[in-house]
């Protein structure tokens, strides 16, 4: 068999190297931390900070593709590697996801709908785009944010003296805040060959900035969720994408859709699908990214997918208990709070077929 190398040995990683080794991939992950949850389950692990360029070439040059679990990954480094061994997804795809004003100008271009917004690189900008974007507001960091961290709301007419200090001073968006009624997620894939397959829209609630649980259907109207799989399957041929991708909604009342943000990787969101599906969200990354034919989206099973986050991780026992629920853990030792230590999916029979 090939080997698959892995940039980053979070649970995504973890995650992914399973389901490479179901398919006889050996894979081998770079992480600074030796026991990172990846280094438990991949063949090897290359120790390295992802922008260490020796251990990228150690991690290619052992590897037949290589892959990535997280969108922060250093651009410079992985293109100083030359065309050797391919990267997949396409680091362009990175490029896109790592800023926030890139990622919007990417997607309106191409003809997606985002929240209204402004770039902003000083506290005069601020003010400006304050009033010309108007209503309650969300100033984000362009780089570097996730699980809602290097974010700050500004109500309209609020108080915003500090709020560019308040995030570090750092190059920042200033996005409209939308009156959505529900956020669903599509996690979709690009094979080699430009095929096409996507999972059902997920809903998804967040708690503290962190998704907290993800539930299939979403309770959207056909339209929407059709509308929502066309744009992903856009956003992943106008990148020439070869992966899994995970792409974020806003969904209005009415049911017209906004992109909130796009992951070039397995999604947490997705983390439902090794229950309800045939094909796994990390088997059909795997597949894409090795040139295997990609496996159905089809769903068998409605579910609910929970994170476990810090403490919450002591209902593992009581949720393996349960009949029909599918548990998984990431083997982190300390369960410090907002940290993701697991995530259980509960299935029901499928309605309506
Ligand atoms: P992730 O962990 O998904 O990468 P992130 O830190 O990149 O998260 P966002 O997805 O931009 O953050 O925002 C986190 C959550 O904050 C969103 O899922 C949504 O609930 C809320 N949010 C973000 N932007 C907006 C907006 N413009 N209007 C309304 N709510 C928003
Ligand atoms: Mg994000
Ligand atoms: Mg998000």
């Amino acid at each position: 068999g090939s080997t698959i190398g892995i940039i980053g040995g979070g649970q995504l990683g973890r995650m992914l190297a399973s389901a490479a080794a179901r398919l006889g991939f050996r894979t081998l992950v770079l992480d600074p931390d030796p026991d990172c949850p990846a280094a438990q389950v991949a063949n090897e692990l290359v120790r390295g900070a992802y922008d260490d360029l020796a251990a990228l070439r150690t991690l290619a040059e052992r590897s037949d593709v290589v892959t990535y679990e997280f969108e922060n990954v250093p651009v410079a480094p992985l293109r100083a590697l030359g065309t050797a061994t391919p990267v997949h997804p396409p680091i362009e795809a990175l490029e896109v996801a790592q800023d926030r004003v890139v990622e919007k100008a990417f997607l309106n271009g191409i003809g997606i709908a985002t929240a209204p917004w402004r770039a902003v690189d000083d506290p005069q900008e601020l003010d400006h785009a304050l009033l010309d974007l108007g209503g309650d507001c969300i100033l984000k960091t362009r780089r570097l944010g996730y699980d809602g961290k290097g974010q700050a709301t500004i109500a309209a007419g609020g108080p915003h003296d500090d709020v560019f200090e308040s995030l570090g001073s750092v190059p920042a968006i200033l996005e409209r805040k939308v009156p959505f009624v529900r956020e669903i997620s599509v996690i979709a894939a690009r094979g080699q060959d430009g095929g096409f397959q996507a999972f059902d829209p997920a809903e998804n609630v967040h708690r503290m900035g962190i998704l907290s649980r993800s539930t299939v259907p979403a309770e959207v109207a056909d339209a929407s969720a059709e509308a929502a799989v066309a744009t992903a399957r856009a956003i992943l041929d106008r990148l020439r994408y070869v992966g899994v991708i995970g792409v974020e909604f806003f969904v209005a009342a009415d049911g017209a859709l906004l992109v909130n943000e796009i992951a070039p990787r397995v999604h947490n969101s997705g983390h439902w699908t090794e229950a309800a599906c045939t094909v796994s969200q990390f088997e059909q990354h795997v597949r894409a990214v090795a040139g295997l034919p990609l496996g159905s989206g089809e769903r068998h099973s409605d579910c609910v997918m929970e994170n476990l986050i810090g403490s919450e991780v002591e209902r593992a026992a009581a949720l393996l208990a349960e009949p029909r629920t599918l548990v998984t853990l990431y083997g982190k030792r300390e369960a410090r709070a907002g940290r993701k230590m697991g995530h259980a999916t509960r299935l029901a029979p499928r309605k309506g077929i």
